[in-house]
């Protein structure tokens, strides 16, 4: 499985742009599954250009929530590739199998009501957030009873952007006690966060950010 972000607050490369949204490729399985799909359009579409992601390659696209920096290109996406699958959040739809190995959690929370990807892998799940509105421990707890395996990776954005120190400790130490092994935060997490989850995991910290490749 191979997992590219495509449009993030931070950048890798310097020939991909930034900016404040979230957007990312999940390829497994045959299948091409865009998460989110970033703010500004032109971002979006020449970050995947640069990226060798072709629009018309893509299978399916789940929408984390229905706030504009990770909904923004989804029309153009669309426009580009009328017969693409979308998923958006549904209080309706509960945990659900979306292909083989990816399941959603179904839409969580209340405004906005958030979906979160989690990806049955060799390694263990690997769980993807957009904003992690309702709290990331929450999702990463959902997941894990929804599919009953050990959590090898945790990423995206956490939304711990006005949390103080004392809140952080909690979330690190409670996705630890979950058995989080590696973790990615990127988007919304904010700088001190991920400057804290950087000193927690150490060699288990993945720095995300738009041109980063995980490869699980
Ligand atoms: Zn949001
Ligand atoms: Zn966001």
């Amino acid at each position: 499985m191979k997992i590219t972000t495509i449009y993030d607050n931070y950048r890798c490369r310097d020939d991909l742009h930034a900016g404040w949204g979230f957007s990312s490729l999940i390829e497994i399985n045959g299948k091409n599954i865009l998460f989110d799909t970033g703010e500004n359009p032109e971002t979006t579409l020449e970050n995947m250009e640069r990226l060798n992601i072709n629009v018309e390659d893509i299978d399916i696209v789940v929408i984390s929530h229905e706030h504009h920096d990770h909904t923004g290109a989804l029309s153009e996406i669309i426009k580009k590739h009328p017969s693409i699958k979308v998923y958006l959040p549904d209080k309706l739809l509960k945990p659900t199998k979306i292909i083989d190995g990816v399941y959603t959690t179904g839409a969580l929370g209340t405004s906005p009501e958030e979906q979160s990807l989690i990806i049955d892998s060799e390694k263990g799940l690997v769980i993807m957030t957009g904003c992690a509105h309702l709290g990331i421990v929450k999702i990463v707890q959902t997941a894990k009873k929804y599919l009953n395996n050990g959590i090898y990776l945790v990423l995206g954005g956490f939304h711990l952007k006005s949390a103080d120190k004392k809140e952080i400790d909690d979330v690190i130490e409670k996705l630890r006690k979950e058995g989080v092994k590696k973790i990615a935060p990127s988007h919304c997490t904010g700088e001190k966060a991920i400057r804290m989850f950087e000193i927690n995991y150490g060699t288990d910290f993945i720095k995300n950010c738009a041109g980063k490749i995980i490869k699980v």
